[in-house]
């Protein structure tokens, strides 16, 4: 069954039984209170009557003394105890009660009875009559105006239920349709979304912030994170391809001169062997980075311990120093300590130094500082620096600054980003700052402890 007719159902069903129960446990409650309270009024005048015969002038006639005494909706008889009718008389509206059977009750008896679908209240007593005769006195009175009006009651009731039904139907039915319109809505985009391979939104229109529009609103922030993941990793296969082919192509048409004149000519085998062996250490660092950067940080395996920044930068700018042949100077305040992860600290400066190199010819320096609850090591360069407007863009992947440039210092675009990704793990921040020209400061801050 389909949820709108579930809700439909279930709904309507719940309130008319509600509707039937709650009108039920009235009618019935009334009904016990009216009948009640006509049976004690009949009692009371039956015992008026009743004191009223005994008291009553011996040389009266029976008959008219029951004439006298007869109730306004009833009857009185008095029977002999061979169960004759001695004397009766019937009130002119009670008619149907001259029919009824007669029978001598040697004790007293008070019970309702039913006379063609009316009900009556009955009552016998024995007594001793006139010359001292032991008979009955029957008195039997009405007392259908109580089911009289229970039943309009009835009536009034099953009216109201019906009514009331109508609608409770009609806004069972406006209910669903608020709700099942959104989630019809978000079907239909989800289907569209499968059949276009298209990022689609749902329309929220202007409605009350609901949790329908809540629901609405996270689908289209979950299309929106969705495009923009889906459209970066567009980016990064093409980019990632583009990049690849680049030192394929150079390492295919090298290959191609060393086996046309490589023999013959000695400086072009050489020329040709170092840009295939430059190209191929590129294709390397760009897919060690490539690797690096698709595995999610989870996998990352980052242990944090103490580390002493002083002793680790020492030996990182002699080992740069040796193998680079540049001038590196470190100023550092005394003894540093932070927890982190050493190895992952350690690849995070080697990027930041290996661009500074790469990037500047001048003098480097390092400097190493405490600020407050944070160690700052800051690499400052005098080299090329890099635009106000492209310092937003270069942490991007494959993003160079000038393409031409860095492929001729061997840059990938993958440094940076991998620097960020290091720096997230071990809860580092990287800022730059730079002026074309005059050079760069990349300052990396780590929390001290
Ligand atoms: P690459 O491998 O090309 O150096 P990075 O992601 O490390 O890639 O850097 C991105 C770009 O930022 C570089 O191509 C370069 O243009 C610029 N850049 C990075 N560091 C420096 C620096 N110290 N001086 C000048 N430009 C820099």
């Amino acid at each position: 069954m389909k949820l709108k007719n579930k809700i439909l159902l279930y709904t309507s069903v719940l309130f008319i039984i509600l509707l039937i129960v709650i009108n039920s446990t009235i009618y019935f409650l009334f009904k016990n209170i009216m009948v009640s309270a006509e049976i004690s009024g009949a009692e009371k005048e039956i015992e008026n009557i009743v004191t009223g015969m005994g008291s009553a002038n011996e040389s009266v006639a029976t008959n008219e003394l029951l004439r006298a005494y007869v109730p306004a909706d009833g009857k009185i008889q008095i029977l002999g105890s061979d169960g004759k009718n001695i004397a009766s008389s019937v009130s002119p509206s009670e008619q149907e009660l001259v029919k009824t059977e007669i029978q001598f009750y040697p004790r007293e008896i008070k019970k309702e009875i039913t006379v063609e679908d009316k009900h009556y209240y009955f009552y016998s007593v024995p007594m001793i009559w006139k010359k001292g005769n032991l008979v009955n006195l029957q008195i039997t009175k009405s007392i259908q105006p109580a089911y009289d009006q229970s039943e309009t009651l009835r009536t009034i009731l099953l009216a109201v239920t019906f009514i009331a039904t109508l609608p409770v139907v009609a806004s069972s039915r406006l209910m669903t349709k608020l709700i099942i319109t959104p989630i019809q809505t978000l079907t239909k985009t989800m289907k569209d979304i499968m059949k276009s391979n298209q990022f689609k939104r749902i329309p929220l229109g202007n409605s009350e912030k609901d949790e329908l529009y809540q629901m609405g609103e996270t689908f289209n922030q979950m299309m929106d994170l969705l495009e923009t993941n889906f459209k970066k990793q567009e980016q990064f296969i093409a980019n990632a391809s583009h990049e690849l082919k680049t030192p394929l192509t150079v390492i295919e048409s090298y290959a191609g001169l060393l086996k046309r004149r490589g023999l013959d000519k000695p400086e072009v085998f050489h020329e040709s062997v170092d840009a295939i062996r430059s190209e191929a250490v590129r294709m390397r660092e760009m897919t060690e980075q490539l690797l690096q950067l698709a595995r999610p940080e989870e996998s990352w395996n980052v242990n944090f311990h103490p580390v002493q920044l002083n002793e680790i930068l020492e030996r990182i700018v002699k080992s740069f120093c040796q193998a680079y042949h540049r001038e590196i100077r470190l100023i550092s305040d005394d003894n540093i300590t932070v927890t982190s992860d050493e190895q992952k600290l350690k690849q995070l400066l080697y990027i930041i130094i290996e661009n500074a190199i790469k990037y500047s010819e001048e003098e480097i320096k390092i400097t190493l500082k405490k600020e407050k609850k944070t160690a700052i090591i800051s690499v400052i360069d005098r080299g090329i620096g890099i635009p106000k407007e492209e310092l937003p863009k270069i942490f991007d992947r494959f993003y160079r600054v000038d393409k031409a440039r860095s492929r001729k210092y061997g840059g990938t675009g993958l440094g940076l980003s991998l620097a960020k990704e290091i720096a997230n793990a071990i809860s580092a921040t990287i800022d730059i700052d730079s002026s074309p020209g005059l050079g760069t400061s990349v300052s990396i801050r780590l929390p001290l402890g």
